[in-house]
């Protein structure tokens, strides 16, 4: 029987580990904290049961994932539920931008910028399951869908700034530049319309999820898969170096490329680990857990509704704020991303107590408080929030690596998605999961399709190490 050792319990390292197993593989899974998770953690931090989601929250990118329906994980206690409206982009005077998973809803709500939302998504949305047949693996491949992906690919290659032009009022524009940015980069870079295109597709086809009792119930259906497969799990595992790898067959690293280089030392090709050393860093996550009482006073009635609302008012400031955070400087009013996750999963709530999600874009290592910049950033769409805030949690950047070494001064991206990054992973190569080294691969959310808990990195990496270990046989 062969045999694998996978290094991180996120979502990717558990995906790779059920994937192996699947086929037989023997597999033990090491992870550095005491819970599986990595990014998909959940738990109370603030009131006792009140459940927060302490990294991902909302999960369009996994819904229809074809690992996590490959494997049916609702058997194992994975349950979706939807918000009402999937996200709202307030402007100040109380207008917005509003998302619902239909389109023609969605396009209903944006008056003359209608029928150019149906133009932009529509065609995607309708195609999506298909369309992940060949987004959600490396892109320099044979497509199966050609002229799908063409139709959907040609205009993901322009600044999220060209592609916001499309949209002539400020609640479109808005919109689709609050959903481009969770691309974390300047908009006016080439590409960053793509990961934008790709989530608004996703959303308008599966809607804009949360996990029923936390994303961490994500990770754990995938854990109690895997011991029905026969996979062991030791957490409290900080794997530092080669010699803490019990042998095996082949090794997933569920890692950043800087930590796998850390492991394998000079086992690495110098080729990977130049490319590694290069590797290059995004802007960080200031995130902030609130308890609110009787939830946020949004002055738009739809933000009262939606999973999520994205605070950064018009595109021109987004687009300011976004280049700022890049050149390293911190925004007076930074992009804030605000979950409410409970709306849809009200057991989340002790009473009238509700569990608010949030981040801010930040520069990469920021070492300020931007906890005050949070609240005001709510506040200006909510006026009365900060009296109705029973407590709040901070987790900066510098913790946010402490929390999750992947995080590196708090890049919850895993890396910057820029073109080669997002288009390759790590470095240039036709298979961005080999690290050069027979039998030992990267399976993180730094290789592609990037950030999410969809698995698909992990489900990826592990189809290269079952055909290594088939060679073999
Ligand atoms: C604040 C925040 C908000 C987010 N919001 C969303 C969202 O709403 N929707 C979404 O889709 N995505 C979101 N993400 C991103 C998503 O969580 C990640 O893309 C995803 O978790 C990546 O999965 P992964 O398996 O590649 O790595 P990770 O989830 O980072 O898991 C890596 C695991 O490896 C472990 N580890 C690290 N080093 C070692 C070591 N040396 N030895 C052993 N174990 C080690 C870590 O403890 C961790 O458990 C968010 C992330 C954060 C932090």
């Amino acid at each position: 029987m062969s045999t694998a050792v996978v290094v991180g319990g996120g979502p990717n390292g558990l995906a790779a580990a059920v994937c192996l197993a699947a086929e037989g593989v023997r597999v033990t899974v090491l992870e550095a904290a005491d819970e599986v998770g990595g990014g998909t953690r959940s738990g109370d931090a603030i009131v006792p049961g009140l459940l927060h989601d302490h990294c991902s929250a909302i999960h369009p990118m996994a819904v229809g994932s074809r690992f996590l329906t490959r494997f049916d994980l609702q058997r194992y206690g994975l349950s979706w539920r939807w918000p009402e409206i999937d996200c709202v982009h307030p402007l100040d005077g109380g207008g917005a931008g509003v998302l619902h998973r239909s389109v023609e809803r969605t396009a209903a709500g944006l008056g003359r910028d209608g029928p150019r939302w149906r133009l932009a998504f529509g065609y995607a949305a309708d195609r999506f399951d298909a369309l992940s047949e060949d987004i959600m693996r490396p892109l320099l491949r044979f497509p199966h869908h050609p002229v799908m992906l063409a139709r959907f690919g040609v205009p993901t290659v322009l600044p999220g700034s060209t592609f916001a032009r499309l949209f002539g009022t400020e609640e479109g524009r808005a919109l689709f530049g609050g959903v481009a940015a969770h691309a974390f980069r300047p908009l006016h870079y080439p590409m960053t319309s793509a990961i934008g295109m790709g989530i608004i597709a996703a959303g308008h086809r599966h809607g804009w999820a949360v996990a029923e009792g936390g994303s961490r119930s994500i990770t754990n259906a995938m854990a109690a898969l895997l011991g029905e497969l026969g996979g062991k799990i030791e957490t409290g595992v900080r794997v530092e170096a080669a010699s803490q790898l019990p042998p095996a067959d082949v090794t997933m690293f569920d890692l950043a490329p800087e930590a796998i280089a850390g492991i394998v030392g000079d086992l690495l090709p110098r080729r990977v680990s130049r490319a590694f050393a290069r590797f290059r860093r995004g802007p960080g996550a200031f995130k902030v857990d609130f308890a609110v009482e009787g939830g946020v006073p949004w002055t738009n009635p739809d933000a009262r509704r939606a999973g999520t609302v994205h605070l950064a008012g018009t595109y021109a400031e987004l687009a300011a704020t976004e280049r700022d955070v890049h050149a390293g400087r911190m925004p007076e009013q930074p992009f804030v991303l605000v979950g409410q996750q409970y709306l849809a999963d009200p057991q989340r709530s002790v009473g009238n107590t509700h569990p608010v999600w949030s981040y801010a874009h930040v520069p990469n290592g920021y070492t300020g408080d931007a906890t005050e910049a949070v609240i005001a950033q709510i506040e200006r769409f909510a006026p009365g929030f900060r009296e109705r805030v029973v407590g709040y949690t901070v987790r900066s950047t510098t913790q946010m690596a402490t929390y999750n070494p992947n995080y590196v001064g708090g890049d919850i991206m895993t890396g910057a998605k820029d073109i080669r990054q997002l288009t390759f992973g790590p470095r240039i190569t036709l298979l961005p999961y080999s690290i050069g080294v027979p039998g030992m691969y990267i399976c993180s959310a730094a290789t592609p399709p990037g950030p999410g808990a969809h698995g698909m990195c992990g489900a990826n990496a592990a189809r290269l190490a079952l055909a290594y270990l088939a060679r073999r046989a």
